[in-house]
């Protein structure tokens, strides 16, 4: 699927991609699928030049606008607990530099993805393209969904929120997933709401997590 010809292919990089995976696992993450998606995108590409030399540490890294690229274990946790099958719809709130996209694609869903910074959502397009991830992007407020093509299988926000907005819960299929930062503005919680059936949900709840905000109608004010 990638473009190898956009210089993503480097065996310095390749190199520390299996050094990453490598602490994943020693962190916990246990889906195989999910390591194997982080031993294959570059996240190198989707950070300024200047920080590619970090790219494989696990830590979050900023991408302008006062945002960051998350950390690489609450990408693979988070990815972990969406659970998406190849060829399920996932929506993306958060598109940041389209890093998390990006391994949403290498799992085989279809993936919608929202950002509410101009800059930031036409530069992870431009990354996505290059690299021949082909995604369904929006320019918006995502704390709303995206309702045109509702519903998902599965929700990621990556952006802490004050609560679940509740259109997301809305636009979730049935068995879906939606996996929300929720908590003040320092710490959040990670919390997964599985619909069960309609009008029945399932709600989980894991431990401590710092994202930046999520701003919007249904999230914090600017
Ligand atoms: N998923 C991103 C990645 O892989 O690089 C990291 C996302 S960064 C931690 C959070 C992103 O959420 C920021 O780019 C921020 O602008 C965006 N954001 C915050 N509130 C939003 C909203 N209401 N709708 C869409 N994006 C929002």
């Amino acid at each position: 699927m990638l473009n190898w010809g956009s210089g993503a292919h480097n065996p310095k990089f390749k190199q520390r991609r299996k050094g990453l995976v490598e602490k994943l696992k020693s962190k916990g993450i246990k889906d195989a699928r999910v390591l194997s998606a982080f031993s294959i995108v570059p996240r190198h590409v989707f950070v300024d030049t200047a920080l590619q030399n970090r790219a494989y540490k696990d830590t979050a890294l900023p991408i302008g606008k006062k945002q960051t690229i998350s950390q690489p274990f609450t990408v693979a946790r988070q990815t972990e607990l969406l659970e998406a099958k190849p060829g399920e719809k996932v929506l993306e709130i958060g598109t940041g530099s389209g890093y998390q996209a990006a391994i949403l694609c290498e799992l085989g869903a279809q993936v919608y993805t929202v950002e509410r910074h101009k800059k930031l959502y036409e530069k992870a397009r431009s990354t996505l393209r290059e690299l021949g991830y082909s995604v369904q992007a929006k320019l918006g407020d995502g704390t709303k969904g995206w309702s045109a093509y509702a519903p998902y299988d599965a929700i990621v926000v990556t952006a802490g929120a004050p609560v679940v907005p509740d259109d997301l819960i809305h636009q979730l299929n049935v068995n879906g997933r939606l996996v929300v930062p929720v908590g003040n503005e320092e710490r959040q919680e990670m919390v997964r709401i599985i619909k069960i059936r309609e009008d029945e949900y399932e709600e989980e709840h894991y431990s401590d997590f710092k994202f930046v905000p999520l701003i919007g109608e249904k999230g914090w004010k600017e």
